[in-house]
């Protein structure tokens, strides 16, 4: 993707003691200690570490549920962000095209493949700031925002505050790191999931594609990276 035309991502908000906070979860379940003491007393990483991947890979997934993060993002299309909040576990606030008109020629994304043909990059714009002048016409009639926008395309830009636990987060993970998932959704979770890397490692392994934590593919068409369910002949 074209630089101006990639989403803007920030981790603005996360626990402190992420992995302790997973482990005394994790360990509460088999312990008859008290969860604080658990919490308290330890310190060793790689010892908490091979529990969470015990406790995550056997599908005990509440201990994950403990962890709450929140992003900010803009500059995405209300494509993707059409796509996001289909996620049912996480939390939006996004820019309302209600309550914000927009003031002259509005953003948008200009996907990839389209940007790097001039003659239809040319067509594009011209129809967005076509799009532009329609709206703006409707303002100016004294038309209400919440009704100027149905003339708003998918390409509109958009900003939002999304906040999902680790669990969703893996799942989201999951499914959008996958290379048939749409490219602008897929760019714009692999920025949360390395957002959120950069703080805390240990979560590296888990922030993949579906195919690499469960070793095969199970979509329909194939990138090929990983074996088929059939190839594998299960
Ligand atoms: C490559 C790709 C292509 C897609 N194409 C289409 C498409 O063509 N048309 C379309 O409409 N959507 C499409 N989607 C969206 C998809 O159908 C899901 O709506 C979206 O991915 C959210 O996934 P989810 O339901 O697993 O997750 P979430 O909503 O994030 O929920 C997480 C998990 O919670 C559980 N859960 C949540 N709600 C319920 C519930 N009500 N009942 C039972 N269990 C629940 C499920 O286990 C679910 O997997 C596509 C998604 C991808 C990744």
């Amino acid at each position: 993707m074209e630089e101006n035309n990639k989403p803007i991502v920030n981790l603005i908000s996360k626990p402190k003691n992420m992995l302790k906070t997973v482990y005394t979860a994790c360990r509460t379940c088999y312990s008859a200690d008290y969860p604080i003491n658990i919490f308290n007393s330890t310190n060793d990483e790689e010892k908490m570490l091979k529990l969470i991947e015990r406790v995550i890979s056997s599908g005990h997934y509440s201990t994950i549920e403990h962890i709450q993060v929140t992003f900010a993002i803009s500059n995405v299309s209300r494509a993707c962000t059409h796509q996001l909040v289909r996620h049912r576990h996480m939390s939006f606030s996004q820019k309302s095209q209600r309550y914000v008109k927009e003031k002259g020629q509005f953003d948008y994304i200009i996907p990839p493949t389209i940007e790097k043909n001039d003659e239809l990059k040319a067509k594009f714009i011209n129809f967005m700031n076509k799009i532009s002048e329609q709206y703006q016409e409707f303002i100016d009639a004294g038309i209400p925002a919440e009704d100027a926008r149905f003339v708003l395309p998918n390409a509109a830009a958009s900003s939002l505050v999304a906040s999902l636990n680790l669990r969703e987060l893996i799942h989201l993970a999951n499914l959008r790191l996958c290379t048939r998932a749409q490219y602008e959704i897929r760019t714009m979770v692999k920025m949360m999931c390395e957002a959120l890397v950069a703080e805390e490692p240990w979560l590296k392994p888990y922030l993949v594609p579906k195919c690499e934590r469960f070793g095969f593919c199970d979509e329909d068409k194939s990138c090929g990276r990983m074996k088929t369910r059939e190839q594998l002949g299960f």
